[in-house]
């Protein structure tokens, strides 16, 4: 086997768990064994030690400064995916309401969230995508929001359909709830539209099993006494996010891929732009072959993290992805649901890695179109 890993590393378009920087990986690699300064890995210290504090701190220093966090924010590092937020925040935050929640539906993750969210208390459907399967986002004259609302849930990237709202829907000063788990720290943000974001890590920060939540402080006293302690956002501020031991090696990685942000990208505004270029390569190339590649997604809606498209028929799908295979360009398939191919380029997708796909398209358009 050969030690260089980085040779053997193919285009990695997985939806999530997704590419990580390669400078973040090879960091890892060389710390593993020992944490410098700790005589141990970070694999092995306790999360109450001063050298995991520093760490979780230092991660946590970033995230504010990259999304410049208000300080009437608190910042939590969770479990349990955004799965369990989509429970945790009608838990906290709807428990008890008379009026509903408002939840705007752009795909399949909305629609797991507004089904939880039931459960907990009274919600409203703001506005349904379902009758044009999920290609679209709510034009500005067709979300009427209650003013009274208590929230407003979005999935600000449905990273299934590959539709995105390109920034924050007019809410008439309703507090945003958001599900920004494929997107988050793709660009700035205007956190102060936002009551909470949340974000399992996976796609775009870090490894699987840490969530960010992102949480307004005059909220976390919301859920009620009797809910199980984990549930309750409260408890997790008030611990620092070590009510129970934390994912410390998730952590880790977040606050390098936070640090390769802040210091090898510039920022979300520079990611944001590469992001935009990246995603410009390959809709170019399906805008020019309408007869050959269909976009799902309607072009003013088009995620830029989840490009999702078709070719003819099912037949050629498997091709496509076969020969892109064998060409190191890996994990396109679409999701089961929406079927065709799905080009996930999150943040650490270099663009070479993009321009490797364009190109491939192009050829394969040429052979078979
Ligand atoms: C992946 C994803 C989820 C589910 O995350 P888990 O960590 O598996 O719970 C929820 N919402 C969106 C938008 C996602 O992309």
């Amino acid at each position: 086997m050969s030690v260089t890993t980085a040779v053997e590393r193919v285009h990695n378009f997985s939806a999530g768990p997704a590419v990580l920087p390669l400078s973040v990986l090879k960091q890892i690699q060389n710390e593993l064994l020992v944490l410098p300064g700790c005589g141990a890995s970070i694999l092995e210290i306790s999360h109450r030690s001063a050298q995991f504090i520093d760490i979780l701190q230092e991660a946590t220093q970033r995230l504010r400064t990259l999304l410049s966090i208000p300080e009437d924010y608190e910042v939590l590092y969770l479990q349990g995916g955004s799965r369990l937020q989509f429970s945790m925040v009608p838990l906290n935050l709807l428990r008890g309401s008379a009026i509903a929640a408002e939840y705007v539906l752009t795909g399949s993750w909305g629609l797991k969230a507004v089904a939880e969210a039931k459960k907990e208390g009274p919600v409203r459907i703001a506005w349904d995508g379902k009758s044009t399967h999920y290609d679209r986002l709510p034009a500005a004259d067709e979300l009427q929001i209650n003013n009274r609302a208590p929230f407003v849930h979005m999935t600000s990237n449905e990273t299934i359909q590959g539709v995105q709202f390109p920034s924050e829907p007019e809410t008439g000063g309703v507090p945003i709830v958001c599900d920004a788990s494929s997107d988050f720290l793709s660009r700035p943000l205007e956190v102060e539209r936002y009551g909470l974001i949340y974000a399992c890590a996976q796609k775009n920060a870090g490894p699987a099993g840490v969530t960010l939540v992102i949480i307004r402080k005059d909220w976390l006293g919301r859920g009620q006494e009797s809910l199980p302690g984990y549930l309750n956002y409260r408890l997790h501020a008030q611990e620092k996010s070590l009510y129970n031991t934390p994912n410390t090696f998730g952590i880790y990685v977040f606050g390098l891929v936070a640090k390769w942000l802040l210091e090898d990208v510039g920022g979300l505004a520079a990611m944001h732009e590469l992001n935009r270029e990246k995603a410009n390569l390959l809709y170019k190339v399906i805008d020019e072959s309408p007869e050959f590649f269909v976009a799902h997604a309607r072009p003013d809606c088009r995620s830029l993290m989840n490009v999702t498209f078709r070719l003819g028929n099912d037949e050629l799908h498997a091709d496509f992805l076969e020969q892109a295979a064998a060409n190191q360009l890996a994990a396109l398939k679409g999701h089961r649901s929406v079927g065709g191919i799905r080009a996930s380029i999150y943040n650490a997708m270099p663009v070479e890695g993009v321009a490797a796909l364009r190109d491939f398209m192009v050829d394969y358009r040429n052979r078979h179109g």
